[in-house]
């Protein structure tokens, strides 16, 4: 496994949706906020990738992350990603006699017998300090980019990241969240663009696709890579929004810019006639495109000039 497949799997983390009746929906915290206790208790050397004990100060370290990311009313409760991250394929959960898996509850009272390990490669990603800030940033911009100050303010061992000014290039330190973040919009959207609907998806596996995953705030501006900061749109429709031609506005309608002239071209036609059409978006509530971002993009549609 690489660094760059590893946070491909932290970015599909199955963390579940809480249901319309608890408010409004959003992903479960718990396995994200457990991996980052994880890793700040690896950075103190209180357990390795292959031996991270239920204890007492892996529950703390969890708690005061939750506290900070947790909405509604979720529940501080680290024995359930403890248990339930061996679903994703990276983690397993161990009995006392180290072979026997979890497959029961786990209570407070079993600090001492229980322990976790990371496996399918996972555990070479994480047993290097810089991977571990890597994979770190990459849960913190998926899933909790709101909350990043304060997460690495809790966190023991600072992030690289956190004092580095955000910079323009999409080299090679973000090149494993990149295609995360893409694989991500593209199955919330199901491989649709929000403007035209166009569907192309080809058999031959999901990294042929003509749909691209654009950020509404740009990634270098917000370090936001959570699904609600990205819009699935086709090769026409990104480039249109990445030059403020059209946007996306709170009321989720399209706006096209009016320097755009139908008489010109059909192209800037089809463009401008997009205008006031409903956006096309996911069925799942919890991944609607975010407010901040949406008016991000109409505050920069293209003005005439006079
Ligand atoms: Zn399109």
């Amino acid at each position: 496994m690489t660094l760059n497949q590893a946070i491909e799997l932290l970015y599909s983390l199955n963390v579940g949706v809480t249901p319309l009746a608890e408010g409004t929906p959003h992903e479960r915290p718990h396995k994200p906020v457990l991996l980052l206790a994880v890793f700040d208790l690896l950075d103190l050397g209180h357990a390795t990738t292959d031996r991270i004990p239920w204890s007492q100060e892996l529950r703390d370290l969890f708690s005061s992350r939750f506290l900070v990311v947790r909405k509604h009313n979720d529940k501080n409760s680290p024995d359930l990603p403890f248990r339930y991250l061996a679903g994703d394929g990276i983690w397993e959960a161990i009995e006392g006699d180290g072979i026997t898996p979890v497959r029961r509850e786990i209570r407070v009272s079993d600090m001492g017998h229980v322990f976790g390990r990371f496996k399918s490669g996972f555990e070479v990603v994480a047993v290097d300090f810089e991977n571990r800030n890597r994979l770190r940033d990459a849960i913190i911009s998926r899933y909790f980019p709101w909350a990043a100050d304060s997460l690495r303010s809790v966190s023991l061992i600072p992030s690289t990241e956190s004092n580095k000014t955000p910079t323009i290039s999409d080299g090679p330190p973000d090149s494993g969240r990149s295609p995360a973040f893409r694989r991500s919009i593209i199955e919330i959207y199901d491989h649709q663009c929000a403007a035209c609907g166009l569907r192309i998806r080809l058999p031959v596996g999901n990294d042929i696709s003509f749909i691209d995953a654009a950020h509404l705030i740009p990634f270098a501006v917000s370090r936001n890579d959570h699904p609600t900061n990205g819009l699935a749109l086709c090769k026409n429709h990104h480039w249109a929004m990445d030059r403020n031609l059209i946007a996306p506005s709170p009321d989720f309608r399209w706006m096209a810019s009016p320097i755009l002239d139908g008489r010109r071209s059909n192209g800037e036609r089809e463009l401008s006639e997009l205008s006031g059409k409903a956006l096309l978006l996911p069925k799942d509530q919890a991944f609607l495109p975010d407010t901040a971002g949406l008016n991000w993009r109409l505050e920069r549609l293209l003005a005439p000039e006079f």
